[in-house]
């Protein structure tokens, strides 16, 4: 509209000068010709070179000069009608070119936004499934591992390989059961189904309990440090327990059997630091991070203990979800071949208000 309304202004101002630059130059050129003409004859001059001379500066040279300027001015106005159709034209163009543009960026928002959608659901039906196998495999695995126990108390009687054989099958029934549970738990908490129940939790009753069960039956050297008036922590009590004895099993898992592991607790302003260290083969700090991430080992092959690279990145989204973190550091003793690894975890303590 305003672009409308300047464009006929300046079209009716076109119009008003190509009319003024005759009729104005033409109007003086009378009027100077008629005065000259009146007031020499008033006066009985006669139309002598006086006359002539001033006719020529009056009545043609200075309409001719308001001619020019006039033509002049209408030259700056064309050109100025010009470069406002321009920028017109230019604005135009860049209107549709931006419409286009978001036209076809909604396209691909759209399409983008199914694409999500159908990768959300693929992702539901790969935890359904998994979620379903695992839970499947379970009530079998229980009868194997009950079976297995029980023929592994009256084995007495059988030869020496035989009973070998079959506390192998133990072992390797806890292990494959301890998987299925692992997975069964990932898929559970990454689907906002495992029930996390958080209060106040005693941290030294619960470190004991875990190293009785991990560490204690292998016989491991271990050496204790609690900070004296330790606060309990915020956190569900099965689930932390469940983190602690994972790092407790991979510190007893890769470190040699005769060697001390080491058990901390302590406070850090407003969380407790609980650390597990050993004097094993540590992890390269370039791995550090990975091994936090689903599947990720490092130390693989033949000759490494056996393991799924599943236990640290369950224990990273299980404190996570207690408002912990957790974390790394290695090496940590000043031994070539043993350099060891610490994991800690940070917990929140529990605070009068939240109990
Ligand atoms: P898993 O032990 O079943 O392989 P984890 O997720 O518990 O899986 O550990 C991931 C990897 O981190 C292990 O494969 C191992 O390479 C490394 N790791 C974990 N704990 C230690 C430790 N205390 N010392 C050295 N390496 C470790």
């Amino acid at each position: 509209m305003k672009i409308n309304l300047f464009s006929w202004l300046n079209k009716s101002r076109a119009l008003d000068l190509n009319a003024l630059q005759w009729a104005l130059p033409l109007f003086l050129s009378v009027t100077a010709i008629l005065f000259e003409l009146a007031e020499h004859l008033q006066e009985g001059e006669s139309l002598d070179l006086g006359f002539d001379a001033e006719v020529i500066i009056f009545g043609f040279m200075g309409p001719l000069i308001i001619a020019i300027i006039i033509a002049w001015m209408r030259e700056i106005m064309s050109a100025e009608r010009k470069t406002a159709a321009q920028v017109h034209a230019l604005n135009r163009e860049l209107e549709n070119k931006v419409a286009e543009r978001t036209a076809a960026l909604e396209q691909r928002n759209i399409e983008l936004d199914r694409a999500n959608r159908e990768l959300q659901q693929l992702d539901e039906m790969k935890s359904e499934f998994v979620s379903l196998v695992s839970h499947e495999l379970r009530a079998p695995l229980t009868n194997l591992n009950g079976g297995l126990e029980l023929a592994l108390q009256h084995a007495d009687t059988l030869p020496a390989f035989a009973r070998r054989t079959l506390e192998t099958m133990v072992g390797e029934s806890n292990r494959l059961t301890q998987l299925v549970q692992t997975i069964l738990d990932i898929s559970r908490l990454e689907a906002g189904k495992l029930d996390i129940n958080l209060g106040p939790v005693a941290l030294r009753p619960l470190m004991e309990h875990a190293a009785e069960v991990v560490l204690i039956p292998k016989n491991r050297a271990i050496e204790w440090k609690f900070t004296a008036d330790l606060p309990p922590v915020w956190a569900d009590e099965i689930h932390l327990e469940e983190i602690v004895r994972n790092l407790m099993r991979n510190a007893e898992k890769y470190s040699p059997p005769a060697s001390t592991i080491y058990l901390c607790a302590c406070q850090e302003g407003d969380h407790v630091r609980i650390s597990v260290k050993d004097r094993g083969m540590g992890i390269p700090k370039e791995s550090q991070q990975y091994i936090f991430e689903r599947f990720g080992r490092v130390h693989s092959g033949e000759s490494a203990p056996p393991g799924w690279g599943l236990g640290l990145y369950f224990a990273r989204k299980l404190i996570q979800a207690q408002n912990g973190s957790i974390g790394v550091n290695s090496p940590i003793w000043e031994d070539a071949k043993s350099p060891g690894a610490e994991f800690f975890l940070l917990i929140p303590v529990a605070t009068f208000s939240e109990e």
